[in-house]
């Protein structure tokens, strides 16, 4: 359903993704694991459009994508800083991506009242993002992302703000989520244990280039 093919970046004479070949099947989890610097957020913003091709091909349930816009492209985006607006309630938070695309007001309540039951945070509607945790403010970026029921998520380091404990609730949260909609997931993350513990697929990256890949019991990490 996503296929990348030959995909470069350059910035000046440095080049941040060194065409990379990769296909992520419908439904699949995939994570794309490594250093700070190794490419990572650089192919997912390519995927998502947010970042211009230099060079090669990005195909979107066999349309070619490389050139259209993000907004088009039919994805979902989660990212570290939640990106929720602070003078909106969390109802109108959730709502605001189905107020853009013009959905009825009673269809907008009823997905809304879902997608908040689904992460069981009813209590929280009418209440400003600052007055939750971030673990709390983490769900509602993610019922604002499904709540339009992108047939893609992609998540850059959706975590990397929460500690611990939080984080592995979290991992459980985004797992049955995705076993539950049936979406497919691209996840950018540079923490090993936490590619391990949530995905079908590891992509290890490195210089901007794959380096690895396999279901995690298969992969191997040099100590
Ligand atoms: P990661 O997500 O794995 O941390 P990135 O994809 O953000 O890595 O970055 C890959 C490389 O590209 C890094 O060396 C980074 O400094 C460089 N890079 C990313 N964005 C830019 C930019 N806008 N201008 C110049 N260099 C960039
Ligand atoms: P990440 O957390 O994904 O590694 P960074 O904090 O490295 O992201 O980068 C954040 C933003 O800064 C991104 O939009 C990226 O494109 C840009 N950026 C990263 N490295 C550089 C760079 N060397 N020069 C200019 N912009 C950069």
């Amino acid at each position: 359903m996503i296929r990348v093919s030959n995909l470069t970046r350059r910035y000046g004479d440095f080049v941040a993704l060194d065409s990379v070949d990769l296909a992520v099947k419908e439904g699949e989890f995939v994570t794309l694991l490594g250093p700070s610097g190794s490419g990572k957020s650089t192919l997912l913003n390519l995927i998502s459009g947010m970042t211009q091709v230099s060079e090669g091909q990005i195909e979107i349930d066999g349309r070619d994508a490389t050139h259209v816009p993000t907004n088009a492209r039919g994805l979902g985006m989660v990212f570290q800083n939640y990106a929720l607006m602070p003078h909106m309630t969390v109802f109108d938070n959730i709502a605001f991506p189905l107020q853009v695309r013009k959905v009825a007001k009673s269809e907008i309540e009823t997905r809304v009242r879902e997608v908040l039951s689904l992460i069981q945070l009813e209590h929280v509607a009418d209440r400003k993002p600052k007055q939750l945790s971030g673990g709390q403010q983490q769900r509602i970026s993610l019922a604002r992302c499904i709540v339009y029921r992108p047939p893609i998520i992609l998540m850059d380091e959706p975590l990397g703000a929460l500690d611990k404990k939080l984080r592995e609730d979290m991992q459980l949260e985004i797992k049955r989520l995705h076993a539950e909609l049936g979406v497919t997931i691209i996840y950018v993350t540079h923490d090993q244990e936490e590619a391990l513990a949530m995905s079908d697929r590891i992509v290890l990256m490195r210089n901007g280039r794959i380096e690895q890949q396999g279901n995690p019991e298969d992969l191997y990490f040099k100590p």
